[in-house]
């Protein structure tokens, strides 16, 4: 089997995965800053990294993903002091939406969700780590981390730093902003401002630190991987790593993987700043189905390469969407399709003998693809020329009903890493067999098992209820 390699912004180099401890993996993936509603670009880095997440749990890994919510920072500050409310009032609604957003284009929940409010002890216990290190200096209040001190500084974002100038400071958080000087760790309390009360005076954290303290916290001091978009690399996560490897010593993140840019038609980063963005309820408003908007962002290019954002991409991935709806119900209902499913080798090709599946098999190239720095594009690309092949077969009438099975499975193989195939007939049958198992096992009073079915069919989307006449089921997503 070819491992799973990845490109690593570290070293600039595709390269095999190996996870610090064996069948785990840990990551860490800078969230939303929520000061607004999170626009589409967002969560095409948010998808990215639910297409990695899904790719590793396939291979086999147990995955610890943690993605913070930057619930402070000045924008937030500003608008909530506008409106004379809290930094938690003002940013309410938009964690509400944000994880709405994450409902509604099937992104997988991390593992933890580590508010930065939350964890302001952390952060001046780590700043506190790095000042008796000799790494900060405090200036009118507010304490600075001294790039000079961390000669590694540079190596993620391949920066030349010898021309920086040491000792001069930025204390502003926009990190659009491409200034390579000593960065703000905590900053001092301004009139009008909500701060905290700590051994380092009365502040609040810079944008950084957050990162470092909690990806600690929630993973150790080293682990897996570390991703965002493209402009996260510098300064955030080149300070990332300078404050976390200068407190412990030891190295902070091994793999760095960031998804390029979600672009406007002119080939510009969408952004709040350029208003060049739509958020996902503009483009529901549109008219436009999530699976589709899904489908448009995780594989309308590599996640290294740019993608133009446009109401063609959305038409071809409508339309793609729908071939493959209609593929599953030309397949028909096929019975228990879920035994086994993801576990056990690859699909046996219904092309095979044929010639026509090039001998390596359907499920092969679309795992290779996904193993070789997640191409899904390509990996899409192996599916439709199978599905291409096998509907030429279905129409003849030559497809038999175990290489319908195989094209099914494969299909469901496909779709745990896509989610967007509405599987009609085969899931009401997996339904209906499952609810009856689990009848049966009640009947001989495994309740165990009973709820294990259960708890298999909430993971499906599929919520029972038992009445008198027995028991119905409903699709809750
Ligand atoms: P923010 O809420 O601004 O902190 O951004 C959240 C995530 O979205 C970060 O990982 C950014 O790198 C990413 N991001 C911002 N703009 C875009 C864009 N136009 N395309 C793709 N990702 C983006
Ligand atoms: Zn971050």
């Amino acid at each position: 089997m070819t491992p799973l390699r990845l490109h690593n912004t570290m070293s600039g180099k595709t390269e095999e995965f190996m996870p610090l401890v064996a069948g785990q993996v840990r990551m860490y993936t800078c969230g939303p800053t929520v000061h607004d509603y999170a626009h589409i670009g967002n969560f095409r880095t948010f998808l990215f990294e639910d297409l990695l997440r899904r790719v590793l749990i396939q291979q086999g890994y147990q995955v610890t993903q943690v993605m913070n919510l930057t619930d402070v920072e000045d924008r937030i500050i500003k608008k909530a002091a506008d409106k004379a409310i809290t930094i938690d009032e003002f940013t309410e609604p938009y964690i509400e939406a944000f994880f709405e957003h994450l409902d509604i284009l099937r992104i997988e929940r991390a593992e933890h969700y580590p508010r930065a409010t939350q964890h302001i002890f952390e952060m001046v216990s780590l700043i506190e780590v790095l000042s008796e290190k000799g790494h900060t200096y405090v200036s009118d209040g507010s304490t600075y981390f001294r790039i000079a001190t961390f000669p590694r500084y540079g190596r993620l974002a391949h920066l030349d730093v010898s021309g920086l100038k040491a000792g001069a400071r930025v204390d502003v958080d926009d990190y659009g902003k491409d200034d390579p000087r000593d960065f703000v760790l905590w900053k001092a309390r301004k009139p009008g401002e909500q701060s905290w009360e700590t051994p380092l005076g009365a502040g609040r954290p810079g944008w950084h630190i957050e990162c470092s303290a909690m990806s600690m916290r929630y993973l150790g001091q080293s682990f897996d991987i570390h991703t965002g978009g493209v402009d996260n690399i510098f300064p955030h996560h080149e300070n990332e790593i300078a404050q976390s490897e200068a407190a412990t010593g030891k190295t902070f993140a091994r793999y760095w993987l960031h998804a390029q840019f979600l672009q406007d038609a002119v080939g510009e980063k969408m952004s709040k700043r350029l208003k060049n963005f739509s958020t996902l309820r503009d483009v529901l408003a549109e008219g436009y189905q999530p699976r589709a908007i899904r489908y448009a962002l995780m594989t309308g290019a590599h996640y290294r390469s740019p993608l133009a954002f446009s109401p063609e991409l959305l038409k071809a991935a409508a339309s793609s969407v729908k071939r493959l709806d209609e593929f599953a119900v030309r397949l028909g209902p096929i019975p228990s399709p879920l035994a086994g499913e993801g576990q056990g080798g690859p699909v046996p090709s219904p092309l095979a003998g044929e010639g026509q599946g090039g001998g390596l098999e359907v499920q092969q190239r679309w795992d290779d693809a996904l193993r070789d720095d997640l191409n899904l594009p390509a990996a899409v690309g192996h599916l439709f020329e199978f599905i291409k092949a096998f509907n030429m077969r279905l129409e003849s009438g030559k497809a038999t009903a175990d290489e319908r099975a195989a094209a099914m499975a494969m299909l469901r193989h496909a779709d745990r890493i896509l989610d967007v195939i509405d599987f009609p007939q085969a899931v009401d049958a997996e339904v209906e067999r499952l609810i009856a198992e689990r009848r049966a096992a009640r009947d001989r009073r495994d309740f165990a098992r009973a709820d294990e079915i259960r708890q298999q069919l909430l993971a499906m989307g599929i919520q029972l209820d038992d009445t008198q006449d027995g028991t119905r089921w409903k699709r809750i997503r």
